[in-house]
Order: structure tokens, then C-alpha cells, then sequence
């Protein structure tokens, strides 16, 4: 039976799209981008997340770990026993194996509060790496009449957008830069195929939100806005919501021995300004 690596269930979402939402966050990343706030999402598989400050020496971890993963955690197999016994929670397991009928099921627990356009969002990670559940869960979720987004940030190929497309009634995407350097410096991907597919989505009709992530060091300047605002204002995009960066990855990418890159934050004035840049803004 297929099952998706989930790390998060968000219930009564208000961010993933429109109305009120169940957000399903998917594990497994193809960008590296140095701000990401989600680090969590980059490794497939199931992780152990060790908060070093919250930690208080008990030693109670080391006694149930049976692979004496706590000195060497090339040794740890994620087995969730140290976070069990953990009082501070210091130790979190990060990523569970769903079945689609069990994230069909928490969806249709949450479904009385689908109304005006809610539903459900698929969100990572990037959670179109995980095609075949993708497709399956959301052409189950159209079968039930819930209305669905992807979150995506499209570096996947022409063929997986074909397989969703159907089932998809919105795509949120995660636009970064449209400068090649600067998206290649700061996600560590080329983002050509990214923008084809933006464009082959507005060829197909489909319904779309583009969203931004405001960085100053990166994207911030009016000279990347201004092409990122050149290159969607011609496109039929419903809305853009642009985003400031802000510091939520650091702490999680230090519990994961990840060292994420600090930016600052853009002004309140830059962001107006940068707003007005783009024919359908929302802001945040
Ligand atoms: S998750 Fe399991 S193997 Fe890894 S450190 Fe904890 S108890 Fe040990
Ligand atoms: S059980 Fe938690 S608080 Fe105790 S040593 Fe392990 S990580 Fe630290």
C-alpha cells in the first residue's frame, strides 16, 4: 500500500489558501534554499530532532536508546524511543507514514469547516516528489468533493504536473527569484524548469497564487522585484503574496546539526513598495 513520509498536519489553517484549511506537509525537498523555515522537510526520511537548550542531563534518552545513537548519531534509526521518554521534549521525531484513507480520514474530520473555498493543502518539503501519493490522495479528496491546493514550488518535471492537474483546483508557488545566479546562489537550483512551469500551468488554465519570500540579501532589491513583478503581471495569476523572511528555521536547523544562514528582515516601507510592484498583491 502506498504511504506518504508526513511531518505536519496543520488543522484550521488559514495560510495555505483560501477559507479554512487542513494542511498536510510532506517530507522530501529538491531546493535548498538558506532561508527555508521548514529544514525538517529536506531529508525524506524520518528524523530525530535533538533541542541541545532544552536538554537538562537526565539521562533517561541514553538508557532506552538500544543503539547507542546519543554519542554517534550516524547509529540512530529513528525509532522514536528517546523522544518517548524525553521529559522536555528536547528529543522530537520528525516524519510518520500515512496511508491515503488516513489522511482521507483527518480530512473528512475537518471537513465542517471547508466553507468559503476551504479544504485541503498539500504543503512541504516539496510534496509533489511523492507523485504517486500526491496523485491518489488527491484525486480521493476530489472523489469526497473537497476542494484541494498544492503548495508547490514546481521544480518537478512537465509529467507530474500532468498527473495532478486534474485533481489540483489551486496551485500555491513558491516563486524565489527570477535571476538564474541568484536563484541558483540561494536554493542551490537552476529555476528554468520552474518558470516553464509556471507557464505551462497558465497555459492549462489552471488557478494560481504566487508566493514570494521577501529576503533582503536575495531577492529583496527593487531591481529582482521589478523582474519577478515583469515576468507574473503578465500572467493570469489570481494573487501574489509576498512574505518576510523571518529567523523560524534556525532553531530547527540547529536541532538538526544543519547550520542555516541568519538574514534580515525587510523594512515595512521596502515591502510597500515592492507590493506595489505587482498587479495582484495581497501582502500578508
Ligand atoms: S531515535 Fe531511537 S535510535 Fe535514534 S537516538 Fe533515539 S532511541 Fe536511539
Ligand atoms: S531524556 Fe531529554 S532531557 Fe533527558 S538527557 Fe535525554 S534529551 Fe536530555
Amino acid at each position: 500500500m502506498i504511504k506518504a513520509q508526513i511531518f505536519d498536519i496543520s488543522r484550521g489553517s488559514f495560510v495555505d489558501g483560501p477559507g479554512i484549511r487542513t494542511t498536510f506537509y510532506f517530507k522530501g525537498c529538491n531546493l535548498r534554499c538558506k532561508w527555508c523555515h521548514n529544514p525538517e522537510s529536506w531529508d525524506k526520511r524520518t528524523q530525530m530532532l535533538f533541542y541541545a537548550d532544552k536538554c537538562l542531563h537526565c539521562g533517561l534518552c541514553e538508557r532506552v536508546c538500544e543503539h547507542n545513537a546519543l554519542r554517534d548519531k550516524e547509529k540512530c534509526v529513528a525509532c522514536g524511543r528517546c523522544a518517548e521518554v524525553c521529559p522536555h521534549r528536547a528529543r522530537v521525531l520528525m516524519g510518520k507514514e500515512y496511508t491515503v484513507d488516513e489522511l482521507l480520514a483527518i480530512a473528512k474530520e475537518e471537513e465542517p469547516f471547508y466553507y468559503d473555498d476551504g479544504g485541503v493543502t498539500l504543503s512541504g518539503g516539496e510534496c509533489l516528489l511523492q507523485i504517486d501519493f500526491a496523485e491518489e490522495f488527491l484525486k480521493a479528496l476530489k472523489e469526497n468533493g473537497i476542494s484541494t491546493a498544492v503548495d508547490t514550488a514546481l521544480c518537478v518535471p512537465r509529467e507530474t504536473l500532468d498527473r495532478v492537474l486534474p485533481y489540483t483546483d489551486l496551485f500555491l508557488v513558491d516563486l524565489k527569484a527570477l535571476s538564474p545566479e541568484i536563484h541558483k546562489a540561494f536554493t542551490g537550483a537552476d529555476n528554468a524548469v520552474i518558470l516553464r512551469n509556471i507557464a505551462y500551468l497558465s497555459e492549462k488554465g489552471a488557478r494560481m497564487w504566487i508566493r514570494i519570500p521577501v529576503v533582503p540579501e536575495c531577492n529583496g532589491t527593487m531591481e529582482e522585484m521589478g523582474k519577478m513583478a515583469d515576468f507574473v503581471n503578465k500572467l493570469p495569476v489570481e494573487r501574489v503574496d509576498l512574505m518576510p523572511y523571518h529567523t523560524f528555521g534556525i532553531n530547527k536547523g540547529r536541532a538538526l546539526a544543519i547550520e542555516m544562514q541568519k538574514f534580515s528582515s525587510v523594512s515595512e516601507e521596502d515591502l510597500k513598495e515592492f507590493m506595489k510592484l505587482f498587479r495582484a498583491a495581497k501582502g500578508e
